[in-house]
């Protein structure tokens, strides 16, 4: 089992690794991408000489190091990798903290490419459209495929700020909006998600921590959402921060999350999302360790690719410790600001080194997203017509539609 002193995991991610099989990304993915040079891609050379812990050459430009960052933290995936697109995968997050949200910015164009799967006739203007007649009228929603079995999915990323959150909340608000049944795990202390849902999580509930520390039912926490039939949510509270050192002493403190959710009567959820704390501590190894699937939202920043490496060697750990199920199965780029060059590039990249496990779906920067959870709502209720709001819209239908075709 890990070996970590501590929180139970790795000191400084300088863990000496057994050898692990690859993430599970696309074969594809293996050869030189179009926007890498042959000698960038062609060895792990290229990973090893850069860091990817600030140390990277500033002398490079922009892109130049956007394309070594991320040589470096896909370095161990696209080498020994075994082939497995559209596999259900896992992964987690946690990291520093960044807010990246800017108010007087307006929103960014949206970028809804063509999703792979289409309806007849069905067009993201289309569904924009239909998104800002829904907000009046309250239009019939088409029904989303339901998976055959409960999907669990953990939401992580190394760093704090790069929208695990919001991506939670709204595509779990987006899905029920389709008659798709998701159950929201709040794992982070901060309960943003639980604020965002509108869940009551004052100190004292009973909440995720009660579950984690003293085995309390997971069926007795969970909290449906108003107003949104077929959205639950599982609460935190600020309790939850001491769960990471009260864990550490205890029996199977790395599957705890992992048992409640095998009690909970999965008949009930079409998915379960777990929204990760910005940290590599126990509770996100816990949300690792439960899951199937890893979500990484990645902001396209340049700074948001730093964490890549250390996230994607610890799910290798989890993987090859715990959880042998656990695959990397999505990818979804945040915040992105069409107007700058660099937001471009990291999107190019992100994609030409992650193939299809990248959702076609962008999500903008939009004002509306950021509102959004001071009002206690998603921006898919708060403002479903803008920018943000469609996005993820059309990124919770890419989800849906995979799961089926995969
Ligand atoms: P995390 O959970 O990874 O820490 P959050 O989802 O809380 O990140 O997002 C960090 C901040 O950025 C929040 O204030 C959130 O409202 C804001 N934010 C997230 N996504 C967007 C977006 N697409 N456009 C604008 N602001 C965003
Ligand atoms: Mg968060």
């Amino acid at each position: 089992m890990l070996s970590a002193a501590g929180v139970g995991w790795p000191d400084g991610g300088s863990a000496p690794l057994p050898y692990v099989t690859g993430l599970g990304w696309p074969a594809a993915q293996r050869g030189i991408s179009s926007s890498q040079s042959p000698e960038q891609a062609s060895s792990k050379r290229g990973a090893e000489s850069v860091s990817v812990n600030g140390q990277e050459d500033l002398s490079l430009p922009g892109s130049d190091r956007v394309r070594n960052a991320l040589a470096a933290a896909v370095s161990r995936g696209t080498l020994d990798v075994v082939a497995s697109t559209g596999e259900m995968s896992g992964a987690h997050g946690s990291g520093g903290d960044r807010m990246s949200a800017d108010p007087v910015v307006p929103d960014a164009e949206v970028v809804v490419p063509d999703a792979p799967v289409t309806t007849s006739g069905d067009t993201p203007i289309a569904r924009a459209a239909e998104a800002a007649v829904g907000v009046r009228g309250g239009a019939k929603r088409e029904p989303w495929p339901r998976p055959a079995r409960c999907r669990i999915m953990t939401i992580a990323n190394q760093k704090g700020g790069v929208g695990k959150t919001t991506t939670a909340v709204n595509l779990a608000a987006s899905l029920s909006q389709h008659g798709v049944r998701v159950l929201v795990v709040d794992l982070d202390p901060q309960g943003n998600a639980s604020t965002a849902l509108d869940v009551d999580h004052h100190v004292g509930r009973d909440s995720v921590y009660n579950v984690l520390v003293d085995e309390r039912p997971l069926s007795e926490i969970v909290t449906e959402v108003e107003g949104m039939p077929g959205l639950f949510c599982a609460p935190a509270t600020i309790d939850l921060a001491g769960a990471e050192i009260e864990l550490v002493p205890m029996v199977a403190r790395e599957s705890r999350l992992n048992r409640s959710i095998e009690q909970l009567d999965m008949t009930n959820f079409d998915y379960v999302l777990i929204d990760c704390p910005p940290s590599l501590g126990l509770l996100t190894v816990n949300a690792l360790v439960a899951a199937e699937e890893v979500l990484i939202p990645i902001q396209c920043e340049y700074y948001a690719l730093e964490g890549l490496e250390q996230l994607l060697r610890t799910v290798e750990l989890v993987r090859g410790h715990l959880n042998a199920g656990l695959r990397v199965s999505t990818i979804l780029l945040t915040m992105y600001d069409g107007r700058t060059r660099l937001a471009t590039q990291v999107a190019d990249d992100v994609r030409s080194h992650f193939g299809d496990v990248v959702l076609q779906t962008i999500i903008p920067r939009s004002v509306r997203v950021s509102e959004a959870p001071s009002y206690g709502q998603s921006v898919i209720t708060y403002d479903p017509a803008s920018t943000g709001a469609v996005a993820y819209a059309e990124a919770a239908r890419e989800l849906a539609y995979r799961a089926v075709t995969a």
